[in-house]
């Protein structure tokens, strides 16, 4: 036998481990870089409500604004700055919450068709104020069960649902659908607003990313509302799909595993 073996499986081991230790570097750095480029964006988000807040209240405390009606405004204006404020923080804790595994998903059957009911009574308003035409595609079932985490897929239908309206022009109209798929159901939450421009399609689930920011910011977007609804996609192992036209209007869909339909009269 060669005496020089056993040095050489002892190099090929060093050298293995080299290779290992250098792409756990190389993640590490990665990391570190993703979350640098992360505490940037932070930063600079919160800094737009509070610079406007602050700017207001100051003004106010400098005593220059005479009309008490003007006053109201100002004031007014920065509650409303601090009301997307703390709109942003919540977004940011769940979003953080759910990457870091925090939140545990808790799976069960639901109804969804009632989970939206609830969604839409949510939007009622801002739909009646745009004259919006709010409702389900006709033929659906009574009762739609499906698998998932209904606090979680609550979060989906709001955030869909509130862009529905957000993106969307007087009298535009927002419909949901269920559409039975063997053992899953696929949720479709469409709009005939706006539309989402092509080359922006597949950046608006990265966050902070919007198409237009100003309009997002007025309308109090904080721009991980999508986000959001990507990654509890991604505990339901399944994935949303975007299509859209700019001045038609935007279609998104997902699909959950069916759920046992509850029939109350087979326990009798
Ligand atoms: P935001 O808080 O800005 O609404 P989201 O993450 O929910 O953030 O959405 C990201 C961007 O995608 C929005 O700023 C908007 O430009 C675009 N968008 C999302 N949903 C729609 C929709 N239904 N119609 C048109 N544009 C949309």
């Amino acid at each position: 036998s060669n005496p020089l073996n056993p040095f050489r499986k002892i190099k090929e081991d060093i050298h293995q481990f080299v290779q290992l230790k250098e792409k756990e570097i190389d993640e590490l750095k990665k990391m570190e870089a993703f979350r640098k480029e992360f505490i940037a964006d932070v930063s600079h988000e919160l800094k737009t409500p509070i610079f406007a807040a602050q700017g207001f209240v100051h003004t106010l405390l400098d005593g220059a604004v005479k009309d008490k009606s003007v006053r109201t405004r100002f004031l007014k204006k920065a509650a409303k700055s601090l009301d997307g404020l703390d709109l942003l923080v919540q977004d940011l804790l769940t979003l953080s919450q759910i990457e870091t595994g925090e939140i545990k998903m808790h799976f069960e059957d639901f109804d969804i068709r009632r989970l939206t009911e609830e969604v839409f009574d949510q939007f009622e308003n801002k739909a009646e104020k745009k004259k919006l035409d709010m409702s389900f595609e006709p033929g659906i079932p009574d009762e739609v069960i499906v698998h998932g985490d209904w606090k979680r897929i609550n979060q989906v239908m709001t955030n869909l649902i509130s862009n529905a309206v957000k993106y969307s022009g007087e009298k535009s109209k927002v419909r949901v659908n269920f559409i039975p798929e063997g053992e899953f159901v696929e949720i479709v939450v469409s709009d005939t607003g706006e539309g989402i421009p092509e080359k922006d399609v597949k950046r608006i689930f990265e966050r902070f990313y919007r198409v237009d920011k100003s309009r997002s910011r007025e309308k109090g977007g904080t721009g991980l509302g999508l986000a959001i609804v990507k990654h509890i996609m991604e505990g339901h192992n399944t994935k949303v799909d975007v299509r859209s036209t700019v001045g038609k209007g935007s279609e998104f869909r997902f699909k959950l595993k069916a759920g046992e339909e509850h029939h109350a009269l087979d326990e009798v």
